[in-house]
């Protein structure tokens, strides 16, 4: 890997960051806060929350054995995806190599940024080849976007093409790893010491049932993790998604239960749409949703929507002609789709 410094955007590097009110006195003991600006009243909500969110990193490492200091947290995981733009690539001059298709905020983003995108295709089976993702870097290439199990193809992608990239890249690899709670493949997270340019994200939003609270992580080294906390707003987790994220990680084993049920009725969803006659194929899913070829996307699609019932059309997609995404729901949910599938 290439020096921290030298992956970081210079500005960004010399960044001095905002100080917060509450930065500035530290551990003593306090009893009465008029540094802040803040009114005494309607508390707990008058006080700013932690900008750090301590208390949360605190219950997330031993949930996700992740180093606290390992840990950013941001409003989903899409700030961090935007992040890893500002701090890390120069506009108008650096480049990103991603997969594609893969998720569209890598995308969107860059965009934003008005960073240069490059994309790779994956196989036809959706797997990925390292050697092509790494031809397409040169030395302005300062990140390398990859999403394992990807959306919207469901797969989760061979441990070994990830770990190649890991060691022959010299800039910083993302690996999001958002649906990794429905997978059976080892998540990277737990392997941040053997890979110093890995950022892995993750998210509230999908097995943790919790996409409204705008939660989400990235893990990394703690150099690359003082970087991204630089740079975000400094109260950029509200005091009440703070507080329901605390709640959900006292009772992990909640989590475990939704995530064995939704696979359980994905297996099921899986089985009964490889019989439907409009079925062409049903492609291999790690995640909780599932990427189905039918006869004419676009109908069907629109057949669903008549019936109040919403899936993704990917047809435009790249590789996913004729394709639609379909979340795993719940199993009357799944059971209204299949029926409406049936009669069509
Ligand atoms: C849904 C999803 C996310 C989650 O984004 P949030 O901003 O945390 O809700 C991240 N990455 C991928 C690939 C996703 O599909």
């Amino acid at each position: 890997m290439k020096e921290l410094k030298e992956l970081t955007r210079e500005n960004i590097w010399n960044l001095a960051p905002y100080s917060c009110a509450r930065n500035e006195f530290s551990g003593r003991n306090a009893k009465v806060y008029l540094d802040a600006n803040e009114n005494p009243y309607n508390g707990p909500l008058n006080r700013y929350p932690d900008p750090l969110q301590l208390e949360v990193k605190k219950q997330l490492a031993k949930v996700k054995g992740v180093a606290e200091d390992c840990i950013f947290l941001g409003n989903g995981s899409d700030e961090a995806i935007d992040l890893m733009y500002r701090c890390f690539t120069e506009p108008k001059v650096d480049n990103v190599v991603a997969m594609d298709p893969t998720y569209g905020m890598y995308k969107v983003c860059a965009d934003i940024n008005d960073v240069e995108y490059r994309t790779v295709s994956l196989n036809e089976d959706f797997s990925l080849n390292a050697d092509n993702i790494l031809a397409a870097c040169d030395n302005h290439t300062k990140v390398i976007w990859l999403c394992s199990p990807n959306n919207p193809t469901g797969n989760a992608l061979d441990r070994g093409a990830i770990e190649k990239i890991l060691k022959d890249f010299e800039g910083l690899v993302v690996v999001d790893e958002a649906y990794c709670d429905f997978s059976s493949q080892k998540p990277f997270r737990t392997e941040l010491s053997k890979y110093p340019n890995i950022v892995v994200l993750n998210t509230m939003s999908k097995a943790w049932g919790s996409a409204g609270i705008r939660l989400g992580m990235a893990f990394a080294s703690k150099d690359i993790i003082d970087i991204l906390n630089k740079v975000k707003y400094p109260y950029n987790v509200n005091a009440l998604t703070q507080r329901e994220a605390l709640e959900l990680l006292a009772d992990p084993y909640e989590v475990d239960k939704w995530v064995r049920t939704i696979l359980l009725e994905r297996s099921r969803v899986v089985d009964a749409i490889k019989v439907l006659p409009i079925c062409r194929k049903v492609y291999p899913t790690d995640a909780n949703f599932v990427l189905v070829e039918v006869d004419d996307a676009r109908k069907t699609y629109e057949y669903l929507v008549d019936r109040g019932i919403i899936v993704r059309n990917r047809n435009s997609v790249h590789l996913c002609n004729g394709c639609l995404r379909i979340t795993i729901g719940t199993k009357t949910e799944n059971q209204e789709l299949l029926a409406a599938l049936r009669t069509m």
